[in-house]
């Protein structure tokens, strides 16, 4: 696990509105209005999935979050 970035468990309450709200709050940087760019690192001993998203614009991750995959 990489401990650069404080990871969360994702929720299904952070996604409101209509799908083009959801769809901007997942790919649109709120600083800057630059899409996001995700890398994914696997993790299938442990099966958990670590999602970083970046903002090229912005040049720092926006958000982090670990997916449990079992
Ligand atoms: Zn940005």
């Amino acid at each position: 696990m990489r401990n650069d970035y404080n990871f969360s468990i994702q929720k299904l309450e952070d996604f409101y509105g209509d799908v083009k709200d959801v769809k901007e709050t997942m790919n649109v940087c709120k600083n800057c209005g630059a899409k996001h760019t995700f890398t994914y690192d696997s993790n299938y001993e442990d099966l958990y999935v670590q999602e970083i998203v970046i903002c090229a614009e912005c040049d720092k991750p926006t958000k982090s979050y670990i997916h449990i995959i079992n």
